[in-house]
């Protein structure tokens, strides 16, 4: 009744998770969600919308989002056209464009170890198998060692570890692609979320020769709902990545690019992020206080300088999942580590704890539950 693939298709504990973290007086540390209370609103009268955003529009995406997406990225440093760029329904989209586009069932990935476990998904979806480093930083000996077709990788604030690679070591591993002339795939949802200094500039923006796609989303500095991002790539791709984009679904949503188009034009974007920045570094900050008066025995971890993120990894080996399955019992959600990885891990002893979605008082008192379980 299916397709083949279709058996590839596991059912998601992040789901199964994130369904029990709803109930009333679950502290949630499980999913990746934004503070309620950092949701951009949009004051939807004072957009002008004009008649024709009900009207079909282009693949590629609005041309003055395009511009200003382009602008944005050249400030970065990443050297683009608006031609560059597509406007997607969220970042996720972009991961299935690209997986349409390069990925077989002989195709092999190199990724980081942890990884982003909905990228894994679809990637393992069409066929790929992955390769990956034994540290949870891919370093240039991985690269030139590896048989991967083509790498997927986000250097700034890691899904899950929350990791960001320096200039220098972009500047290595950028390298160290050209010369095994593997093609990357540069995931860059959390850039904006930098509480301790601007990260440093996306790692493709050093690549001399390769072909390349980076991408953005508005998600995590906007709002989720709106489903917005874009991905920007190598003149040779973007036109394939455009055709996968009509086949998909013909275009993204142009009352979401309407907003969004306003927003980064007259630089609420900014603003928004200037605002919520206070707010989840004072999170982060107390989230580590609090693990370090509970748990600097019991666990490793370092503090993240941005995105949404602690990984925690257990100093005794222990099921993590059977440590969930207690958390929830006593009304907190966490997130096992094994799912994100490519690979079964060795050791089942690792955590992720979301720190912006609680508020400051959910924080203590769901890291004391946690300790306590431990
Ligand atoms: N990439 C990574 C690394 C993510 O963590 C997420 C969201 N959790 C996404 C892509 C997808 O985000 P969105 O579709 O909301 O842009």
């Amino acid at each position: 009744m299916f397709a083949k693939r279709i058996d590839r298709l596991k059912p998601s504990l992040v789901r199964e998770i994130l369904a029990a973290a709803q109930a009333p007086g679950v502290i949630s540390f499980a999913g990746g969600l934004p503070a309620a209370e950092t949701l951009f609103q949009p004051e939807l009268s004072e957009l002008k919308l004009p008649a024709s955003i009900w009207q079909y529009g282009a693949s590629e995406g609005e041309s003055v989002l395009r511009d200003l997406v382009a602008q944005r990225a050249n400030r970065l440093g990443l050297a683009c056209r608006p031609d560059q760029v597509l406007i997607l329904n969220g970042s996720q989209q972009g991961i299935d464009l690209v997986a349409k586009l390069w990925v077989e069932e002989t195709t092999k990935i190199l990724c980081e170890s942890p990884t982003y476990l909905a990228a894994l998904q679809v990637f393992d979806l069409f066929g790929a198998s992955f390769e990956s480093s034994q540290a949870d930083w891919l370093s240039p000996t991985d690269i030139e060692a590896s048989q991967a077709d083509f790498a997927y990788l986000i250097p700034t604030f890691q899904n899950p570890t929350g990791r960001c690679y320096s200039t220098e070591q972009r500047q290595l591993l950028a390298q160290a692609f050209d010369l095994r002339r593997m093609p990357v795939f540069e995931d860059d949802p959390y850039r904006d979320l930098a509480f301790d200094g601007p990260a440093p500039a996306p790692l493709v923006s050093h690549l001399q020769s390769v072909p390349w796609v980076y991408q953005g989303s508005f998600s995590k500095t906007l709002a989720p709902g709106l489903r917005l991002g874009y991905l920007i790539a190598h003149p040779d791709l973007i036109v394939p990545l455009t055709r996968l984009k009509q086949a998909a679904d013909l275009h993204s949503n142009r009352l979401s690019q309407a907003i969004v188009t306003h927003v980064l034009a007259n630089g609420t974007l900014d603003k928004h992020i200037a605002d919520l920045l206070p707010i989840y570094r004072e999170k982060r900050d107390l989230m580590h206080q609090v693990l370090t008066e509970q748990l600097a025995e019991k666990a490793y971890w370092h503090k993240p300088a941005g995105g949404l993120f602690f990984w925690l990894e257990l100093k005794r080996d222990c099921d993590t999942h059977y440590l969930m399955q207690k958390a929830l019992a006593l009304g907190l959600a966490i997130m096992p580590g094994d799912p994100f990885y490519p690979a079964k891990p060795q050791q089942t002893c690792t955590l992720r704890l979301n720190f912006s979605h609680s508020s400051l008082e959910l924080i203590e008192e769901g890291v004391n539950r946690l300790a306590r379980l431990i």
